[in-house]
């Protein structure tokens, strides 16, 4: 078994693996970093050279994990691509999402990558999605595309997928072959959130592990819990719009954006906040629309929730953005959730972080250097530059912190390696210090396995 991290460095940036299996040569996941531009922000697909790629899988709909499958596709013509219905249907929004931010970036960034962009169109958008194959959760499914009525007899390599707990449609992957198995997490929460439920992963025998590792670099508070958490966050909320506060939240557009949604859902059903009128942005709503659609069909929790209708938000576009009014009250749920220049939720920021009046509050993962961990990590009174094209702000405005992360706390991810106590475990999804506690942790819990940190570009025998 062989195993290639095909991310340029160890990081959550463009996530991508290379993984042969016997015969069988596969993908899991094609993302695109989401700060870098050009070659930096792919994954390293000429490590696959000469080698035919027999299938793509795609664990879920996150820009970092399937924002360059047109690119793979175009490269392995002949792959098979599987994903669950869910994440097929929000991946196509998402990737013709991405065609317009690339098209925007082409005047930005100038030559010589501006001339690539967008890396992909619309028209090829749609040509790959018409080619990917839904796939149930808990189903034995051959690479080679059949489902088979007795999976003990499909012969070669099978996949399964899991719920992964973490946003819509995202799953875990269960490779089994020759004997062998694999199992890759993706991204996975093993707590419920306010509408997705905890993960139901494999227990049975795993020979490698392939795990991520978002949170490895933060102890589970003792006292956390999400109802907690979510206590905090309507006193938090309360006090600020008290004070004739306009917030704006920072979210990803799928998954953190529902959730909080659903949140201010529960808050003003139990009467702990009157109405106020919310924002979110055009991508956030198309996601929202289908967390409704498929409400009913999907493992969840508040399942006749219909967040479009009963939470009814604003939606602010590229252009209302700037002149949306600054007034006390209000909520402002905007992505990008890491505040990339010209989103919506940076340009409102750079907006409302001179004026003490105002609050942000972070309720999920930000990268260090990204710019909302920039003015998380600054705080009050700091300086920032939001965004490296504008001078830098001095931050006057109210940062709060809550802990609504998608992802598992480390102390799960530990719990759930040491059941199964593979004979390897891969380290993935996560920057230096996540991944470095995950390796010492697991390798004095598990001195029987081996725990290994991919290098990017280097080929692994597993
Ligand atoms: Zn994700």
């Amino acid at each position: 078994m062989k195993f290639i991290n095909l991310t340029r460095r160890t990081e959550i940036g463009a996530n991508s693996y290379y993984l042969e299996i016997g015969r069988h040569r596969l993908l899991l996941d094609c993302g695109m970093h989401p700060k870098n531009t050009g070659e930096e922000a792919l994954p390293n697909f000429k490590l696959t050279a000469g080698r035919e790629i027999e299938a793509i899988l795609i664990s879920h709909a996150h820009q970092d994990h399937i924002g360059t499958l047109p690119l793979a596709m175009r490269r392995f013509p002949g792959a098979r691509v599987f994903m669950t219905e869910a994440t097929a249907e929000v991946g196509s929004v998402l990737l013709h999402n991405s065609v317009n931010v690339m098209t925007r970036q082409r005047e930005e960034i100038g030559p010589p990558v501006a001339g690539l962009y967008p890396l992909f169109t619309h028209r090829e958008t749609d040509r790959a999605s018409e080619r990917w194959r839904w796939c149930p959760l808990r189903q034995r499914i051959s690479i080679s595309g059949e489902r088979a009525p007795q999976p003990q007899r499909i012969s070669g390599l099978t996949f399964e997928f899991f719920d992964a707990g973490h946003v819509l449609g995202s799953a875990g992957v269960l490779l089994r072959a020759e004997g062998q198995t694999v199992f890759y997490t993706g991204d996975v929460n093993f707590d419920d959130q306010t509408i997705m439920e905890a993960a139901i992963f494999p227990q049975e025998k795993i020979d490698v592990l392939i795990v991520e590792c978002t949170r490895g670099d933060h102890a589970k508070p003792a006292d956390w819990t999400r109802a907690g958490e979510e206590r905090r966050l309507a006193e938090a909320l309360a006090a600020a719009f008290e004070r004739g506060s306009c917030v704006l939240i920072p979210v990803f557009a799928l998954g953190k954006t529902q959730e909080v949604l659903a949140m201010f859902y529960k808050f003003r059903r139990e009467r702990r906040l009157p109405e106020f009128p919310i924002y979110i942005g055009g991508l956030s709503s198309k996601f929202t629309d289908i967390y409704d659609r498929r409400a009913h069909m999907t493992r969840r929790q508040l399942p006749r929730l219909q967040l479009m209708r009963e939470v009814a938000p604003f939606i602010l576009n590229d252009e209302t953005i700037r002149d949306a009014p600054l007034r006390g009250g209000r909520a402002y749920v905007l992505s990008s959730g890491m505040m990339i220049p010209r989103t919506l939720s940076n340009v409102f920021a750079r907006r409302l972080i001179e004026n003490q009046q105002h609050s942000i509050f972070f309720v999920g993962y930000a990268n260090p250097k990204s710019p909302a961990g920039l003015l998380r990590d600054t705080g009050t009174e700091g300086e920032v530059a939001l965004d490296p094209d504008k001078p830098a702000q001095r931050i006057r405005c109210n940062i709060e912190q809550f802990q609504f992360s998608a992802h598992s706390t480390r102390e799960a991810l530990v719990d759930y390696a040491t059941k199964l106590a593979p004979r390897k475990i891969v380290l993935v999804h996560g920057d230096p210090p996540a991944v470095e506690w995950m390796r010492a942790t697991l390798t004095a819990e598990l001195p029987d396995s081996e725990v290994i940190v991919p290098t990017p570009g280097v080929e692994l025998e597993l």
